[in-house]
């Protein structure tokens, strides 16, 4: 992908003053639901309706979609209320239909992101389209795949490009139910700065009462919109009811959310940032010096290890570290999550180091 400001076109053209908003209802159920929510979504920020009609659900015997009845269903939202719709799509034929009912944007979710197969079936369905294609990241946090499937498009030439982050799934229990690692999406940012990133805090939460301060956190690192679920009786929604939020809520979160720019001209403002940079910069290297330091030492426990004939991982000596650090981490304000998470990483890289030595 080599000019990447061609991509963000679509988006800049629409000179919007605020976030781009996709909202409405994870799935479409009924004529009457689709059409009540989207009148209550007009007057308000949403630029783009929302609903998905193909619905990939982790189990089978869950309610997957009305299928495409829905995409008549979003020609009326159109017709009514002069909203753009969207609509998931997961395969050649959902395209093909989104196409002929003039959908005006389609995404790709995380379940299809993963399968470079399926990516490249719908690239192939959408190929030269000048519809605009989001990407939801890969279920797993893997950048090239992401990456990957946008690639794929481009290749195909579509060319009103974007991304939606929506979290990653983990093994281990989190308050997330798609942890965000928002340094990946700082990652993908780095290396697509011009493609227009999305941020889907109903599936990064999972739970509506969170939806706001993920909101906040993804307006406040540069991202360029929201999608977020929205439905008049979310307690009732046929699909992802804990995380959707009612047409009222959804207006007074884009109200309260504060909005930052990039590029900020007050010269007073511009210096405290540059500085206050500059002393990151400055303890980053020591973190990295420190974490040198502290190898080079973990590199002389090996050698000791090898000729006393030990075993490298040694846990109750492991486990009285790890409380320690929590609880001094705790007297820092740093979370028990975050210091658990840097020291099994820092472990995990002295455990490397020492196998090294002791296997010569
Ligand atoms: C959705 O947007 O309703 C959806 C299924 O999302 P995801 O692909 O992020 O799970
Ligand atoms: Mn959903």
């Amino acid at each position: 992908m080599k000019n990447t400001k061609e991509l963000r076109t679509w988006l800049d053209d629409m000179k919007l003053d605020h976030p781009l908003v996709i909202a409405g209802p994870c799935s479409a159920e009924t004529e009457e639901q689709v059409l009540k929510i989207a009148h209550e979504l007009k007057d308000s920020d949403v630029n783009y309706f929302r609903a998905g009609i193909w619905k990939p659900r982790t189990r089978p015997g869950n309610f997957e979609g009305v299928g495409a009845l829905g995409l008549g269903w979003l020609k009326k939202v159109k017709e009514q209320t002069g909203m753009k719709t969207c609509t998931e799509v997961a395969n050649a034929a959902h395209v093909k239909l989104a196409l002929e009912n003039d959908v005006d944007l389609l995404w790709i979710g995380a379940r299809s992101t993963v399968s470079p197969f399926i990516m490249q079936e719908i690239a192939d369905a959408l190929e030269g389209t000048d519809k605009i294609v989001l990407v939801k990241n890969p279920v797993n946090p893997d950048l090239a795949l992401w990456l990957g499937g946008i690639e794929r498009l481009y290749t195909a030439g579509i060319k009103n490009l974007g991304a939606i982050h929506r979290g990653f799934s983990t093994y281990e229990k989190s308050k997330y139910r798609n942890i965000p690692e928002w340094q990946l999406a700082i990652e993908f940012q780095n290396k697509f700065p011009d493609l227009p990133l999305i941020c889907d805090p109903s599936h990064i939460t999972g739970n509506r009462e969170m939806i706001f301060d993920v909101s906040q956190t993804a307006l406040d690192l540069n991202f360029d919109g929201l999608m977020i679920e929205t439905h008049f009786d979310p307690d009732n929604a046929w699909s992802d009811a804990a995380q959707q939020v009612t047409p009222t809520k959804l207006k007074q979160i884009m109200e309260d959310l504060k909005i930052r720019k990039e590029t900020e001209t007050d010269s007073g403002y511009r210096d405290s940032l540059d500085n206050l940079r500059a002393q990151i910069n400055v303890i980053d290297g020591q973190l990295i010096e420190m974490l040198g330091k502290r190898m080079g030492v973990a590199d002389k426990i090996g050698e000791l290890k090898k000729e006393k004939n030990v075993a490298v991982l040694q846990s109750r000596r492991w486990n009285e570290i790890l409380g320690n650090m929590i609880l001094e981490g705790e007297s820092r304000g740093l979370s028990e999550e975050f210091v658990l998470k840097m020291f099994k990483a820092i472990h995990q890289e002295s455990i490397n180091h020492q196998e090294k030595i002791i296997k010569g």
